[in-house]
């Protein structure tokens, strides 16, 4: 970006800056398999080939944990031995919730205000027909997963969410601490949101790292018995973890853990004024938090 073209971003953010007054919110991260529900979606729509369908590409993928890839291939085969589009999408209708997710999910972001959002490493015809089917689709301010579609033929295509070398706890085609971080600032940056407190719910190894990027304020929530209790548990004194601990065996229970916390009792802190000189120091905070996104390259 050239300096000039940089410098009228910047003034054209600051500029939206001062419209919107900013909110004091709470957000729920969620992952999906294993913690919204009960299962892998990849893994139970995979098992609708007949056990002896495999081939060589799909060993040789799996082996060097390709999952996306061969996920891809996955779908390929199963197009191949032509099962319907309606077959995988009633599939996933219908596996089960974890106990207590569904009321959990409408609880937070009907009566509790909260900002929700996926991240997740399934696809979004997967999520999208699974929430639909479970009236929660607007309960998602965001999806992030990787993008997928039915093409013309009927064959399942799924790309990666994105690609990245930087992030060694998480795989290539997505880093969760990443996409959680660049979502806090772009709500700040954009929206005038910002999060006293993030919850993020997850089972999985690939859970860890958005938990280990989040503050002290935040909320690290692993379900019991799972991977990510486990990893973090092990690695306690290592991994430096800042946010709170809690650890959930249903949808039920965390609730209960929510909504004993004492920093859940109060509403939100009042938003800042812009007119006073504390609204002044945080919009030239927010200015130069835009000019050195605005700099480095993305
Ligand atoms: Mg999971
Ligand atoms: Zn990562």
């Amino acid at each position: 970006m050239s300096s000039n073209a940089s410098s009228a971003a910047v003034a054209a953010a600051v500029a939206s800056c001062r419209l919107e007054k900013q909110q004091r919110r709470r957000l729920a991260a969620f992952d999906f398999d294993h913690t919204i529900v009960s299962q892998n979606t990849d893994t139970v729509v995979r098992d609708l080939l007949p056990t002896e369908v495999t081939s060589a590409r799909a060993h040789e993928l799996v082996e060097n944990d390709c999952w996306t890839e061969y996920m891809a291939e996955v779908f390929r085969l199963l197009h191949e031995q032509q099962v319907p589009e309606a077959r995988i999408r009633d599939t996933i209708r219908g596996i089960p919730e974890v106990p207590g997710f569904v009321r959990l999910i409408k609880h937070l972001a009907k009566r509790m205000n909260f900002d929700l959002i996926i991240i997740s490493d399934s696809n979004s015809v997967f999520i999208d027909e699974w929430l639909r089917a479970h009236n929660l689709s607007d309960c998602f301010l965001a999806i992030f997963t990787n993008p997928a579609e039915f093409d013309e033929t009927g064959r399942l295509q799924v790309r990666a969410h994105h690609q990245q070398t930087d992030c060694k706890l998480s795989a290539s085609n997505l880093c969760k601490g990443r996409v959680l971080e660049h979502f806090v600032i772009e709500q700040d940056l954009r929206r005038s949101i910002r999060y006293d407190h993030v919850f993020y719910v997850g089972d999985g190894n690939n859970d860890i790292c958005p938990v280990l990027r989040q503050r002290a304020c935040d909320f690290a929530c692993a379900r019991q018995g799972f991977a990510m209790e486990k990893h973090l548990l092990r690695n306690r004194s290592k991994l430096k973890l800042r946010a709170h601990l809690l650890i959930w065996k249903s949808g039920f229970d965390l609730m209960d853990q929510m909504l004993a916390l004492p920093q859940l009792q109060t509403a939100p802190a009042n938003q800042v004024e812009l007119e006073t000189p504390e609204g002044q120091a945080e919009l030239a905070r927010r200015a130069s938090a835009i000019a050195g996104q605005a700099k480095s390259p993305t």
